[in-house]
């Protein structure tokens, strides 16, 4: 009998424990041979050749092309078929961006906003859902195709309640305890799971990279400073999802005033609101209100902005440094406009990062951009939701 590659992987019982682990076996290996496959999975040949008959037969698996004989013929390669069922990946942060994905991953279409003042819940939640709709139309999806959909957000959240609390620079009022998870089921009655973005991008980069650095950092600089950690290939979440207390880390004992009420803080250095008033405070005529103007002005080297920005990178350089001395990551992934518009900003924060890692651990560590850019939210919280299925 023919049956939805949804319900087998929504489906939990115990009896369908070792048909999900030979799933998953082929999601993350493919394309893999019969006898590879056997090498991590132990069952009788013939019990998986049954196996992946029926995965075959109800379209979740296809061949994906011959492998190297041993002797005798080519093997058939298997892999997941990547039309079999979708994802949709949604990050929130100061930009609004919706993706649908297929079970690769892959992503097939985007849609996205930037965040106003404008922008209250009762306004923004049913215009995702809007966007949500308008993409699987778009790709003759229905509902019951979607597998999972993740949310990746700025924190703090309520992940088990599936609630965002008070997002730190949201510029919109309203966003207070917002259950945007059930707002969002009632539209797409599918798992949905809600995480720090920051904390799905590593997620979605540790994939990326094919699972090789087991301990993986992940740092978004912007409006806020986030990071995620994955440590021995798992992701490590705090308890409210507020991957922003990074931001919040001391760079400087007694220094500027940040908005959390401190001294000293990361943010009230490499942030970008912090550098429109540190600019402000050096020339009171110029007034940056956008990432964009900023970057502006350094392409035509103000040189004040370039001050600003290069202390910007001392401070966030060493806040990198601190969080390898105790994180101790193989790998450290920078995101954010800077880092991506401006080679000199990541040069100088990767050269005072390193210069500040404790030494015997220095040559050992690969600071840089990430693979997938932005993206790596919302990819992440697909690859979540994905992952989520085959927890027991
Ligand atoms: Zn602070």
């Amino acid at each position: 009998m023919f049956t939805l590659l949804r319900d087998f992987i929504w489906d939990d019982s115990k009896k369908n424990q070792n048909r999900k682990s030979l799933y998953q076996l082929i999601h993350r290996e493919g394309p893999i041979s019969k006898s590879n496959v056997l090498k991590s999975f132990s069952v009788p040949q013939t019990t998986l050749t049954r196996m992946v008959a029926e995965f075959e037969g109800n379209g979740w698996i296809r061949s994906g092309g011959f492998g190297q004989p041993s002797g005798g013929r080519p093997p058939v390669l298997y892999k997941v078929r990547e039309d079999a069922g979708y994802f949709i990946g949604i990050e929130i942060a100061r930009v609004v961006q919706v993706l649908l994905l297929d079970l690769e991953f892959n992503i097939l279409n985007r849609k996205k906003f930037s965040v106003t003042v404008e922008h209250t819940p009762e306004i923004t939640i049913p215009f995702i859902i809007n966007m949500m709709k308008q993409l699987i139309q778009t790709h003759q999806i229905s509902v019951s195709d979607i597998i999972g959909i993740g949310i990746g957000a700025i924190g703090p959240l309520d992940r088990n309640n599936g609630r965002m609390i008070n997002p730190e620079s949201f510029i919109a009022s309203g966003w207070d305890n917002v259950p945007i998870v059930n707002e969002i089921k009632k539209e797409f009655p599918v798992p949905i799971l809600i995480n720090n973005g920051a904390n799905t991008a590593a997620l979605a980069e540790y994939q990326a990279q094919l699972f090789s650095s087991e301990n993986l950092l992940y740092c978004i600089s912007g409006y806020g400073i986030r990071c995620g950690f994955i440590q021995a290939g798992i992701s490590l979440n705090s308890r409210q999802g507020d991957a922003s207390s990074y931001g919040h880390i001391i760079v400087e004992p007694g220094g500027r005033l940040c908005s959390c009420g401190k001294k000293g803080c990361l943010n009230a250095y490499s942030s970008f609101g912090a550098m429109f008033a540190q600019i402000k405070r050096e020339v009171p005529s110029m007034e940056l209100t956008s990432s964009g103007q900023l970057v502006e002005a350094l392409n035509q080297n103000v040189h004040i902005v370039e001050k600003v920005v290069q202390e910007s990178a001392y401070y966030y350089g060493l806040a990198v440094a601190n969080m390898i001395n105790l994180l101790h990551p193989d790998v450290v992934l920078l995101e954010g406009k800077l880092i991506k518009e401006s080679e000199a900003y990541m040069n100088d924060v990767i050269s005072i990062a390193t210069e500040h890692v404790y030494s015997n651990r220095r040559r050992d560590i690969t600071i840089r951009k990430g693979q997938l850019g932005r993206d790596a939210v919302a990819v992440g919280a697909a690859v979540e939701v994905f992952h989520s299925f085959f927890k027991r």
